[in-house]
């Protein structure tokens, strides 16, 4: 496996919350609470977990996008923590994001050519207009468009082509690691493969490195070489692609996985219900944050906070019980 191209250690994103007359900070939202994940070249990580997990935030978090609270961020082998906007602008060409709703991530009142070319001018890359035009043409192709697109609007194009822009769009600085928050989650299903598979080709012939954040487990499953479960902020598990799904160790994986529709009867599992909804980032429960809903807490789980740790090779879970 190729080195490290990011490595994040104990990486935190706290979001104060405000109250009172003087506006004073009165408690934290804890979206990342302490997560460590390292993303090798050319590899795809996938992020997973029910709403409000983090994963968004973590993301953006890695990107610099938002601020972390702590913790530190090494991208090839440069800690870029405390980089402020002029420092990074650079850095920036390398570290991209697909957002989920292309409708929103695209300037309505501007061209195809526009957005994309817009990338360009931020980075000072292709400053003559004919070369731009050029690139921007090569790109769409690349995407699955055509080059006369260049001159149409976002709203006249359906929901993939938009995302197809958006990527489009990431690519045009020619980066090395994209996060995909959420890439397809806004799509018509029937247009989803597609764009996974354009995903996977541009990685392919690009040799892109994806953090590929999603709540769609097969799509995961069917990105990423690696997979990392959030639960409250905290990654709960984090595996090889087919050892996780085939032998979660964490029983919060476990019954996200059981909820996987699967055709083939002889792989089904039984559905694992879980008790309640996902308690509050402001105030997660002491102990294992998911002793509330699982359905094998014991005593010591609202005590002690189980690490992530090594249950058998190239696998991490954190629960006193796994391995
Ligand atoms: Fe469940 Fe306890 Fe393991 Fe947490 S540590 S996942 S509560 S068994």
């Amino acid at each position: 496996m190729a080195g490290p191209l990011l490595e994040i250690r104990n990486l935190t994103k706290h979001f104060p919350i405000k109250g009172g007359v003087f506006a004073r900070t009165v408690g934290l939202v804890k979206a990342v609470d302490g997560v460590s994940l390292t993303i090798h070249e050319g590899e795809t990580v996938g992020l997973v977990g029910e709403s409000g997990c983090g994963k968004s935030t973590l993301g953006r978090a890695i990107l610099k996008l938002i601020q972390p609270t702590s913790g530190s961020i090494l991208f090839q082998g440069q800690d870029i923590t405390a980089w402020d906007a002029a420092r990074m602008r650079p850095m920036r060409r390398n570290m991209q994001i697909i957002f989920q709703d292309p409708a929103s991530s695209l300037n309505p009142r501007m061209t195809v050519g526009d957005l994309i070319g817009e990338a360009f001018v931020i980075q000072g890359m292709a400053p003559d207009r004919a070369e731009r035009e050029a690139k921007i043409q090569e790109l769409l192709s690349r995407v699955g468009l055509r080059p006369e697109h260049i001159n149409r609007y976002p709203h006249e194009f359906s929901g993939g082509q938009r995302q197809r822009i958006g990527i489009a769009r990431s690519l045009a600085v020619h980066p090395g690691f994209i996060v995909c928050d959420e890439p397809i989650s806004a799509l018509d299903v029937s247009i989803q493969g597609q764009i996974l598979n354009l995903l996977m080709d541009l990685q392919r012939d690009l040799g892109l490195t994806y953090l590929f954040i999603a709540h769609d487990l097969k799509a995961v499953e069917h990105m990423s070489d690696r997979v990392a479960v959030m639960y409250l902020g905290k990654v709960v598990e984090l595996a090889g692609s087919d050892d996780l799904y085939r032998e979660p160790a964490h029983p919060y994986s476990r019954a996200l996985l059981s909820a996987v529709p699967n055709p083939d009867p002889a792989q089904r599992k039984e559905r694992i219900v879980l008790k309640g909804d996902v308690p509050s980032p402001i105030n997660p429960p002491s102990g294992c944050a998911f002793h509330p809903r699982c359905p094998m807490a014991q005593e010591r789980c609202s005590r002690e906070t189980p690490e992530l740790r090594e249950v058998k090779p190239g696998h991490h879970a954190a629960c006193h019980f796994a391995g």
